[in-house]
């Protein structure tokens, strides 16, 4: 008789966005009439820009030739990708990462899920708390981590970095070292960024300790202000001990096309092993490029046309942000993120939890967020709005909470 893998009995029952849809599904069986106003998933809304479309278009209209067809490509990725990467992304903002460094992928989730494979199952796992449940889960499912303990709402043998209003939701140093460290900027879901100086912190105490950092900056184009790092490259000392994964979806709005890329630098070994080819080889053997009409996309993020275009894109989105913001300070909430991020953090107002929140809220308004808690133990008592709806949903539904609370 076969076995399976047991480490996945111990992940937690039902998926958050699952609840809520389930819940949502529910009210309007009851309400028929209701308008509901999403504002919960991280999905973005708006379309693709011009200018990604038209590659679009020239990369399946040179599909269609003989000379222009394109058949399974390199793994890592092509080149006249991965060189704009580098270019733009890091060689542009004084970080040194060369093209041959960067993996594309079809989205980052996937990345920062398959990274832990290359490393050892009694690495000790340190996350932030609340987190992006991707880093937990997968880690769980390879069985790095013990049961689920229901009394601390946390699984056993994880190392929790507490992100809390007292921290400025900042992690601070742990005591016990960790092997890998897993870290998001700016958050997903607080929405608050890290200071360039915290980062440094981190990267030295990685360095200092034999760790690495798997640093997720899915949402660095959102970053507004200044001395807010856009990459872990521009820290010093970051080349020996930190992976970074980066997303097109939240940019430039390919949560359907699906792109992302992850970078390992040469320096990055373990007893003299190099990541960057353990990757390579793993990359190699599960993986057989993203999509020729994708990258061909994901070029035109980098073109003069397509860096304005998606330049107004985000814009709109923080304008949403600012909106949701300052609207539910009016409405005498206290409110965190939204500056650097698309995600706005609240309190939800006191003796509530999250979820009775999320009731409430459904109800007095039709309006659907996030339980902080569902992001984890310390996301308990605050709720993830995010800032990817329309501008005329967010204003509907800012007009209702105001209403109401
Ligand atoms: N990392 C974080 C922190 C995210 O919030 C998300 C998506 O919401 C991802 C990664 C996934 O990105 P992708 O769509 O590229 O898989």
């Amino acid at each position: 008789m076969y076995t399976i893998n047991e480490h996945y009995l111990k992940l937690q029952g039902s998926y958050l966005f699952s609840t809520i849809a389930k819940k949502v599904s529910e009210y309007q069986k009851e309400h028929p009439q209701a308008e509901v106003i999403r504002l919960g998933i991280g999905d973005v809304t708006q379309p693709l820009v011009p200018a990604i479309i038209e590659a679009l278009h020239n990369a399946v209209e040179e599909m269609g030739t003989t000379e222009g067809f394109h058949g399974y490509g390199p793994e890592q990725g092509y080149e006249f990708l991965r060189e704009c990467i580098a270019r733009e992304d890091y060689q542009n903002r004084g970080c040194p990462i060369s093209a041959e460094e960067i993996f594309i992928s079809d989205g980052a989730k996937q990345d920062v899920g398959n990274i832990q494979e290359i490393f050892g199952l009694g690495n000790r796992v340190a996350v932030c708390d609340p987190v992006y449940p991707v880093y937990v889960d997968t880690n769980v499912m390879a069985g790095r981590t013990g049961e689920f303990n229901v009394r601390t709402g946390g699984y056993e043998g994880l190392i929790y970095l507490k992100c809390l209003e007292e921290n400025g939701f900042s992690p601070r140093l742990p005591g016990e070292k960790p092997d890998l460290i897993y870290l998001c900027f700016p958050n997903n879901p607080t929405g608050m960024a890290i200071t360039r100086t915290a980062l440094q912190e981190w990267v030295d105490y990685a360095n200092q300790n034999g760790s690495v950092i798997l640093y997720d900056a899915a949402y660095e184009a959102y970053i507004t202000e200044e001395g807010i790092p856009h990459s872990i490259y521009e820290c010093e000392g970051a080349r020996r001990c930190a992976i970074e994964f980066h997303s097109f979806s939240k940019n430039a709005g390919f949560t359907g096309l699906r792109l992302g890329y992850t970078v390992i630098p040469r320096e990055l070994s373990c007893n003299g092993v190099s990541l960057h080819e353990l990757w390579n080889r793993r990359h190699g053997t599960k993986y057989n490029g993203a999509p020729y009409l994708v990258q061909r996309a994901g070029e035109a993020v980098y073109s003069s046309e397509g860096k304005a275009q998606l330049k107004e894109q985000v814009a709109y989105y923080m304008e949403n942000a600012r909106l949701i913001r300052e609207g539910l300070k009016a409405a005498g909430f206290t409110v965190y993120g939204g500056v650097n991020a698309p995600y706005i953090w609240l309190k939800v107002p006191e003796r509530m939890s999250s979820w009775e929140f999320f009731d409430d809220l459904l109800k007095k308004a039709q309006v659907v967020g996030t339980p902080g808690v569902g992001f984890g133990q310390g996301g308990e008592g605050f709720f993830r709005l995010t800032a990817f709806g329309t501008r005329e949903n967010t204003l509907k539904a800012l007009e209702r909470i105001k209403r109401f609370y």
